[in-house]
């Protein structure tokens, strides 16, 4: 059993910036680092670091080779991931003093999938296959219809956020991840309170309150583990991540929410994303 993650894959350039630039001005960063980022390459890494048997499905632009070794070292199988010659997509971020940040995002590679390439890239799938996809990459609409033909089970992580399109996909996939304020959005744009959404699997996390999964048999809840949480980009990620791993492999919802939880709880404490994401063995360690 595969989840393949029809996946953006970002190269974020973090600066801090002692305040955000004002119109016309130039302005000196404070500091400077550039890695991997993406809601699609952060959620395939959490489900590598969970051991699960993950496909990433994404492009990338040429001389970029260095993202690719870090999804591989992470354990993820890279062999769906094209080169284009639209350059990968790209975060410039900026950090102020306050933790506050601004973002501008140009999707690049990740907004240029055809039709042709996710066919091919979904030819081999089959029943026992998860397709997992997010908002950051175009022509979703066509991924899901080849998933639904090839009769695979469908996750989507419903970000970044827009509950008018989260509403319309709802009826065709299976798990639909959200955090709590999408969630709230969500029921107000589908009109439905989030536990009558048609979706077998609904998992809301809720940050430091903990996490909650309403399937066909009965709705699970985990309780966030106590931490002394630094930065929190990528929790959400590693959530489901970390939960898809486990759901995929058989594991129970209660226990596979528990290590999600676990998971999360440890990503957070570390600066940074896809990087502080733990590996297995760190996650059974803190559940000991
Ligand atoms: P992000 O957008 O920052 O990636 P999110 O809004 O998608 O996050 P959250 O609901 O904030 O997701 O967090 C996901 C999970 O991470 C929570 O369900 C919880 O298990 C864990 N988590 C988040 N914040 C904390 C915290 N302060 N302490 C412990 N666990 C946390």
């Amino acid at each position: 059993m595969s989840i393949i993650n029809f996946g953006s894959i970002n190269i974020d350039y973090v600066h801090r910036v002692p305040h955000f630039p004002q119109p016309g001005e130039t302005l000196a960063a404070t500091s400077f680092e550039k890695g991997l980022g993406g809601k699609g390459a952060n959620q395939s890494i959490a489900i590598a670091r969970a051991n699960g048997d993950i496909k990433h499905f994404g492009q990338i632009g040429a001389d970029d080779g260095w993202v690719l070794d870090i999804l591989k070292n992470a354990g993820v199988d890279t062999g769906k991931v094209a080169v284009t010659d639209t350059p990968t997509g790209h975060a410039i971020i900026y950090v102020d003093d306050s933790g506050e940040n601004n973002i501008v995002l140009n999707g690049g590679a990740n907004q240029t999938f055809t039709n042709d390439a996710i066919e091919a890239a979904l030819a081999d799938a089959t029943a026992s296959d998860w397709l997992l996809f997010q908002n950051e990459t175009n022509n979703i609409d066509h991924a899901l219809n080849v998933a639904q033909k090839n009769g695979m089970k469908i996750a989507y992580a419903a970000a970044p956020f827009d509950a008018q399109r989260a509403a319309s996909i709802i009826p065709h996939v299976d798990l639909i991840a959200v955090n709590e304020i999408e969630a709230q959005q969500l029921a107000q744009a589908s009109g439905k309170p989030i536990d009558q959404l048609e979706c077998d699997y609904v998992l809301v996390t809720k940050g430091e309150k903990g996490a909650e999964l309403r399937t066909p048999s009965g709705t699970f809840t985990s309780t966030s583990f106590k931490v002394d949480a630094i930065d929190t980009t990528g929790a959400g990620d590693t959530f489901l991540g970390y939960f898809l791993a486990e759901f995929d492999k058989g594991t129970d919802p209660e226990r596979a929410l528990k290590i999600a939880s676990a998971a999360s709880a440890i990503q957070v404490t570390r600066l940074g994303a896809a990087s502080a994401i733990p590996t297995y063995d760190e996650v059974q360690t803190f559940l000991e």
